[in-house]
């Protein structure tokens, strides 16, 4: 048995692929959306702040996927996001000046740090420096 190498047709566009079935999109039927995701805080990305693109085969499964991002949502990785954001541009702040910069109340800062504390991969510090 030989390998051969996949042919590439240079005319035909990449079809998107569905994110819940993982089949190739058919020509007419992409469906695309905006949904709701909380580890989206990109200052360089306004237009998905807390939103990512999706693709989809039909409205079936756009709907679950609409939903799954709905239930993935997570409040307090959103408010970590915003103080990252917020310690970017402000490296000698502390902790509560920074939760005061992007609007969180000292139960949403608390509630941010222990998320980060419980994710699988911690950050030490924020982006600004500040041990957290
Ligand atoms: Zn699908």
């Amino acid at each position: 048995m030989s390998l051969t190498s996949p042919k590439v047709d240079f005319r035909t566009p990449r079809r998107k692929s569905c994110e819940r079935c993982g089949e190739q999109i058919p020509p007419g039927k992409l469906q695309t959306a905006l949904v709701l995701d909380s580890s989206r805080v990109d200052p360089a990305d306004f237009a998905r702040y807390g939103q990512r693109l999706v693709h989809a085969c039909g409205d079936d499964h756009m709907a679950q996927l609409v939903e799954q991002a709905r239930r993935d949502w997570v409040d307090e990785q959103w408010w970590f996001g915003l103080l990252c954001q917020a310690s970017r541009s402000a490296e000698r702040e502390s902790l509560s000046e920074l939760a005061r910069r992007a609007r969180l109340s000292a139960g949403q800062l608390d509630a941010a740090l222990e998320w980060n504390a419980r994710t699988a991969d911690p950050l030490d510090c924020l982006p600004g420096g500040q041990p957290c």
